[in-house]
């Protein structure tokens, strides 16, 4: 058994960008990243990459260059948790022991959820955003589609980035615009919930697009099966009479997949009745266990499962590790803080920002950038600021920004 003052599990944007900010604040602790891939990805470029503005390579990069020097990178998964006496169990049978554990794992995409689906993502015109090596394809099917059906899907909530099912819409309908082929392709956006958007502000912009697209919207309507070869989508549709099952024919289809907690941690102790870890929404540490925190897609708490969630919550795991460390109470909080910029056309963006119970909270003053409106400034921060921020500020522990509030007498 080897042991650490922090084990982190998952080196995606949460588990980077804690580790940064932990050795920021502590520069002797010992530290171990469990990640058992090779490459690191920032997911929020794959909306850009469907849309034809990025290149699949801008969105990776190896996680060696990441991992900080100064922490041990422990390339395989975390199998089992066994929080009472402060371990857990990796794939190769080593345990590690720790003092403070931070779960940052991500979300598991759920393709099998859908019958048909899996066999068929990549061929038949059938693609995702929310694959790195499928996000190439979206592109080339747009450019390739000169009419017929394109379908998009959204399924139930939690997903991570819950407008990324949209901008997909609103960016491949601009590109048939553009080429003048819009009015000879039928879009079709299939949304499981029952709103456009869980934000009302925001909603009136988006569906100003909507009818501009000419989009058929389907509210309450669920992927339920895939027939890639037949080229046919089935949708569960809540109505009036009840739940009709629908048939739609398609020439290409844009599915987001249902998401669910990783299996090792629906499967352990830390998780809650929805499978995530749960932890305390303000200062993310478990709700039973006082030295495991979680951040990111894994955390149990009602935020938008975003980067743009996880650059804040970092330093507040980070604060409140080192103080549980040091046998202090942990007293920096988290405000629920999310963002999603909706990529409505190229070139043009509407900057979802909200915290906890979809509170506004606009990180630039409104006369500079108003994000209930479609702005060029908000693409600008969305194609060249956000990514540097990512790769040079959040993953290098250069808390621009994000500094956490600090309940008093903590
Ligand atoms: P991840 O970054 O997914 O990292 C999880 C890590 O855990 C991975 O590296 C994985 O390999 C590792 N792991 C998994 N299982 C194990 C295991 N058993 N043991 C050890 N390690 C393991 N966010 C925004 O802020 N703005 C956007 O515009 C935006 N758009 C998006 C568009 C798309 C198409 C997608 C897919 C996501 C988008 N997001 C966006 C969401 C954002 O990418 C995620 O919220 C963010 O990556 C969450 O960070 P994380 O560290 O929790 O998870």
């Amino acid at each position: 058994t080897q042991s650490y003052d922090v084990v982190i599990l998952g080196g995606g944007a949460a588990g980077i960008a804690t580790a940064a900010s932990l050795l920021k604040r502590r520069s002797d602790l010992t530290i171990a990243i469990v990640e058992p891939s090779g490459d690191h990805y920032y997911q929020p470029g794959w909306t850009l990459v469907g849309g034809g503005v990025f290149s699949q390579e801008q969105t990776r990069r190896s996680e060696v260059t990441l991992i900080p020097k100064e922490a041990n990178w422990i390339r395989e998964a975390v199998v089992s948790f066994a929080p009472e006496s402060n371990g857990v169990t990796l794939s190769n049978g080593a345990k590690l022991h720790y003092r403070a554990l931070v779960v940052a794992l991500g979300i598991k995409l759920d393709w099998a959820a859908i019958p048909g689906l899996a066999e068929t993502l990549g061929k038949n015109g059938v693609t995702s955003n929310y694959r790195y090596d499928l996000a190439p394809y979206t592109w080339k099917l747009v450019q390739e589609l000169q009419h017929g059906t394109a379908i998009f899907t959204q399924p139930p909530m939690p997903i991570k980035c819950a407008g990324a099912p949209q901008k997909a819409v609103y960016l491949s309908c601009d590109a048939w615009r553009r080429r003048g082929v819009d009015k000879d392709i039928a879009v079709e956006f299939d949304v499981a919930g029952p709103s456009l958007f869980g934000v009302a502000a925001f909603v009136p912009a988006l569906m100003n697009y909507i009818r501009r697209y000419k989009v058929d919207l389907e509210l309450k309507s669920k992927l339920v099966a895939v027939d890639g070869p037949k080229g046919i989508a089935t949708f569960e549709r809540v109505r009036e009479g009840g739940t009709e099952t629908v048939e739609r024919k398609f020439e290409m289809l844009h599915v987001v997949p249902p998401q669910v907690a990783p299996d090792v941690v629906r499967e352990s102790k830390l998780a809650g009745k929805d499978g995530f870890v749960t932890v305390d929404p303000a200062t993310l540490r478990h709700v039973t266990y006082d030295n495991i925190f979680a951040l990111g897609d894994v955390a149990g708490t009602s935020n938008a499962k975003t980067a743009a969630a996880a650059r804040k919550q970092a330093p507040v795991v980070a604060h409140n590790v080192v103080a549980t460390l040091a046998h202090r109470a942990p007293n920096a909080e988290y405000d629920g803080y999310g963002g999603c910029p909706l990529t409505v056309e190229r070139g043009k963006i509407v900057l979802a920002e909200f915290g906890y119970g979809g509170k506004l909270m606009p990180s630039l003053p409104k006369w500079l950038l108003n994000g209930e409106k479609p702005t060029r400034l908000a693409w600008f921060l969305k194609e060249k600021v956000m990514p540097a921020l990512y790769w040079y500020a959040m993953l290098k522990g250069r808390e621009i920004m994000v500094k956490p509030k600090y309940k008093t007498g903590g």
